[in-house]
């Protein structure tokens, strides 16, 4: 256990899940009600917001791809001076905390001034979002593994292992990759996977704005450019895409693009 010194503060590292409210674990939901400031960024919904501690303080730190509104090492630094003076801070966080969402970083600097924290997992998108899109990630027939990338390219260009991304029976689901997508379906292809190759891309998955295209790599991108998808968007691609249309469950808002 670590001592912790009296009038210090404590900061919850929370995942708040991918939007619908109720994929809040219980203990995120207690956490929320403790805390007397919340951190928060664009992916957290606005009904999950709502559920804190009325009498909490609400900051809102951004981050829209390359248009953070504080920059990370003034969020880790807010989270330490908050907590030294004595607050119980919650920062909250879409998805997990901890799959492309620097909590890593966070805890660090939280370990480094010796502030007491605790880390609440979240339903990450990969999961919450394909299950509410009727796409399983794995399954007997498909897919005996998956991958979670990055499809923010560093200066566009795409430094992805590509040749472990084409394997066979292989599911990658791909975040933040929206505006990558040409590129993305580009190497796919270019590195062996046919044009024909299932890819999703879902909207806003598992809230009321929830939108679904599908396609194949070859047309995929030209079907997101007509539903007009903005971020958040997960990329699923992999044979369990076919799967969508039997097992879609979600009366979702798309309009739909099947090949
Ligand atoms: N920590 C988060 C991921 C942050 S990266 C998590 O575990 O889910 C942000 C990316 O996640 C978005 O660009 C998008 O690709 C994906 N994402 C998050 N929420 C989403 C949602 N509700 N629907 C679709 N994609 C989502």
């Amino acid at each position: 256990m670590t001592k912790t010194t009296p009038g210090l503060g404590e900061v919850y590292l929370v995942g708040a899940g991918p939007g619908d409210p109720e994929l809040l674990t219980i203990k995120a939901h207690r956490l929320m009600q403790l805390a007397d400031v919340v951190l928060y960024d664009n992916l957290v919904s606005p009904e999950i917001v709502q559920m804190v501690n009325p009498d909490a303080e609400r900051v809102y730190v951004g981050k829209k791809s390359n248009r953070h509104t504080l920059p990370q090492d003034e969020i880790n630094t807010t989270l330490v001076k908050l907590a030294k003076a004595g607050k119980k801070v919650l920062r909250l966080k879409g998805g997990d905390p901890f799959i492309f969402g620097r909590g890593g970083e966070e805890v660090e600097t939280l370990k480094e001034y010796r502030i007491p924290f605790q880390i609440v997992p979240g339903i990450s998108a990969a999961n919450g979002v394909s299950c509410y899109a009727g796409i399983p990630l794995t399954h007997r027939d498909f897919s005996h593994a998956v991958t979670f990338v990055t499809g923010h390219l560093k200066n566009g260009t795409s430094d992805l292992d590509w040749p472990a991304l084409v394997r066979p029976s292989h599911t990658v689901v791909i975040y933040m990759g929206l505006e990558a997508l040409p590129d993305i379906c580009r190497q796919l292809v270019a590195h062996g996977l046919p044009e024909t190759h299932p890819v999703a891309v879902v909207h806003q998955g598992t809230t009321a704005k929830q939108k679904t295209c599908v396609g194949t790599l070859g047309t995929i991108d030209q079907h997101v450019k007509e539903a007009g998808f903005t971020p958040p968007s997960l990329i699923i691609v992999g044979e369990v895409v076919l799967l969508h249309e039997r097992l879609s469950w979600l009366n979702d808002a798309s309009r739909e693009a099947h090949d």
